[in-house]
């Protein structure tokens, strides 16, 4: 069993700061969970705790059905690996792999049976004789993994493992380690602050920001429904628009004026704000850009959520087309097909697809709806 358990888990460093708090999650066995979060937020602070590597200030931390805030890095089962991957330099790869399982003495021919299969496992059969410096980026990461790998661990802790490869290669080991996740079935926690590697890896993400955890779901639930500001702005790329608008009731009709536009809400969406006194009070309105469509894909059943703006910027990703306008003091970007006849400098009618609108109290930054 690599369950974990983390109750009300705090840290405060000596000079004071309180870099997490009160972070509570219970994480099953074989989950792929991510922290992800802006720089500071915490991420790493909470991985480190879990590794044993950071002091508890206070909370339980439980592996298995065992409370480890007191045990040893060594001995809680659990494997990391960092950015900088940490190779010995003038060792192979093999002995890169090997020298954790010597240092605890486990017999050679053990040794070399567990090298092998982990080496099988990422690919490094044909680099064991091979120094670090003659290994390409991606392939000293796969030995970081190797070697994580033979230790057989309950848990992998991994921080920020993919940040110093490019783009590419990236992209290369997030598929690597998903498939190293569906063959080994490990429980693995995943530091990141890049929300594309939040969104592709994890079965769970835990946003963080201020030490805070702000919200843990699926990430189709992340992205479908933020719970607020924060996280609606953080997951997804490009980002949510959002514009301040006032919210006008008219029996149970909800309406959300914006730059000389009423948009009239779905009336599941406008209960809610009925519900809750908006009357007459400003809203924060969030739409992602691909809810935001130019004129041939007006969203036929509401007509009145068209608003005018000129371009800004055209940009051409090849299979979409991102239009950058400004409205109602708002930065706004429309993610439509690439077929648009749209370019810089033209005036579009847009149209927002009223079921995708989020609203946010502008107060708390909840979600309203
Ligand atoms: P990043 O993505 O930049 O690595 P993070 O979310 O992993 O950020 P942490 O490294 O956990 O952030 O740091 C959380 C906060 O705690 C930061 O504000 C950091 O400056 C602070 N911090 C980290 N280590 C110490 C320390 N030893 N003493 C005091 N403050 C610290």
């Amino acid at each position: 069993m690599a369950s974990l358990s983390l109750k009300h888990i705090n840290k405060t460093y000596p000079n004071g700061f309180e870099a997490v708090k009160d972070f509570n999650l219970e994480i099953e066995d074989k989950e792929f969970i991510i922290f992800v979060g802006p720089s500071g937020c915490g991420k790493s602070t909470t991985l480190r705790m879990i590794a044993g590597l950071e002091e508890i200030t206070s909370g339980e931390l439980k592996i298995g059905d065992k409370v480890v805030n007191d045990v040893e890095p060594k001995d809680r089962d659990i494997a990391m690996v960092f950015q900088n991957y940490a190779l010995y330099p003038h060792m192979t790869v093999y002995d890169n792999m090997a020298f954790g399982l010597k240092l605890r003495k486990v017999p050679k021919d053990e040794i070399d049976r567990m090298v092998k299969e982990a080496a099988k496992i990422l690919d490094l059969e044909s680099l064991l004789d091979r120094k670090p410096k003659a290994l390409s980026g991606g392939q000293r990461q796969r030995v970081a993994m190797g070697r994580a790998i033979v230790r057989n661990p309950k848990v992998f802790l991994m921080d920020e493992p993919l940040s110093n490869l490019d783009a590419k290669l990236r992209g290369q080991m997030r598929i690597e380690i998903s498939k190293l996740h569906q063959r080994l079935g490990t429980t693995i926690i995943y530091v990141t602050h890049d929300q594309t590697e939040a969104m592709t890896l994890g079965t769970r993400i835990v946003v963080m920001s201020a030490g805070i955890v702000q919200q843990v779901d699926t990430p189709q639930v992340l992205y479908d429904t933020p719970c607020n500001l924060f996280v609606a702005g953080f997951i997804g790329s490009p980002q949510m628009n959002f514009l301040d608008a006032t919210c006008k009731v008219n029996g149970n009709k909800v309406a959300l004026e914006v730059g000389g536009a009423a948009i009239e809400l779905p009336p599941a969406k406008a209960k809610k704000l009925i519900e809750g006194g908006y009357d007459g009070k400003t809203v924060v309105l969030g739409i992602r850009p691909e809810d935001v469509h130019d004129e041939p894909m007006f969203i036929a059943s509401s007509p009145n959520t068209v608003i005018e703006s000129k371009i800004r910027v055209y940009e051409m990703l090849g299979a979409e087309v991102y239009l950058y306008f400004d409205y109602a003091g708002a930065s706004m970007t429309a993610r439509v097909d690439p077929r648009t006849t749209a370019r810089t400098g033209d005036t579009v009618k847009f149209a927002f697809d009223a079921e995708k609108i989020h609203v946010f109290d502008k107060e708390t930054e909840c979600t309203i709806t």
